[in-house]
Order: C-alpha cells, then sequence, then structure tokens
C-alpha cells in the first residue's frame, strides 16, 4: 500500500514571475520568503530557453536536456517540501514549440521566463522531508 500522511490547505499564493527570471529558482525563492514548507504548484506562460532533466533509471543519473529556443509552458505541475531544511520545489513542465510539439521533464535550473503565471498552494499539518533513497537514488520524500 502507498504511504502518505495528510495535510490541511492553508493559503493560495497566486502571481507573476519577472521577465528573464530563472523560473525555478523564482518560485523555489518565493517558497523560502514566504515561509511555505509544503504545498503545490502549477503555471503556465512562457519561456526563452529550457533546461530540463531527464532520470535515467538503469544509469540512475540524470540526463539533462537543453532547449534553446521560446516555447510555451502548457503545463508545469510540482510539490513543496523540505531538503536540508529549506524548501525544495520539484517541477515537472511540458513545453511547446513553435509546431505545436511538446518537450517535457524534470525542471531544472536555467530555464529562463519570457511571461509566467503561478499559483501555489501552501499546506500545513505535515512536514515531508527529502533524502536519498536507496533503490532509486533519488532524494524522495522521507516517509518510512
Ligand atoms: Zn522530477
Amino acid at each position: 500500500m502507498a504511504v502518505f500522511t495528510e495535510a490541511r490547505h492553508a493559503r493560495y499564493i497566486i502571481g507573476k514571475c519577472r521577465k528573464g527570471a530563472d523560473l525555478l529558482e523564482e518560485i523555489t525563492s518565493l517558497c523560502a520568503a514566504e515561509g511555505v514548507k509544503l504545498g503545490r504548484v502549477e503555471a503556465l506562460g512562457a519561456v526563452q530557453k529550457a533546461r530540463l532533466a531527464f532520470y535515467d533509471q538503469a544509469a540512475r543519473q540524470y540526463r539533462s536536456l537543453e532547449l534553446d529556443e521560446p516555447l510555451e509552458i502548457t503545463s508545469l505541475v510540482g510539490n513543496v517540501s523540505l531538503k536540508d531544511g529549506h524548501p525544495i520545489v520539484h517541477a515537472h513542465v511540458t513545453l511547446a514549440d513553435a509546431e505545436g510539439r511538446a518537450h517535457g521533464g524534470h525542471l531544472v535550473p536555467g530555464t529562463i521566463v519570457f511571461a509566467c503565471e503561478f499559483c501555489i498552494q501552501a499546506m500545513e499539518g505535515a512536514e515531508l522531508t527529502r533524502g536519498l533513497d536507496e533503490q532509486s537514488h533519488l532524494p524522495l520524500w522521507k516517509m518510512d
């Protein structure tokens, strides 16, 4: 059975990122400034270029994907939890190019905002901390 905890909705933080900002760092620093330790994130908009990662399950390491072109953020979904005592945003994005082709993956620093509207749902009542998972070698939630 899945391992889980419960949390309560605390508040919504709705806003837009600055043009030229790093998308992941912008959202992460906002969570830190607003004291969001647990939550979910969604966003849409456009980026000037993107840096994504794909986790190679056999090699147990991320491979980077660089997209040096304007792209639409058709979907960004993510969560907020703690790692080493600080909020960390884990987000995946789907981006569309000028022909409508989709690219997607794990969002990493280096994705530069053209325009982006976001909604962060802050939660309380549970604290989730990330630590190294031995099986996957990923920094997953410690819930055991
Ligand atoms: Zn990921």
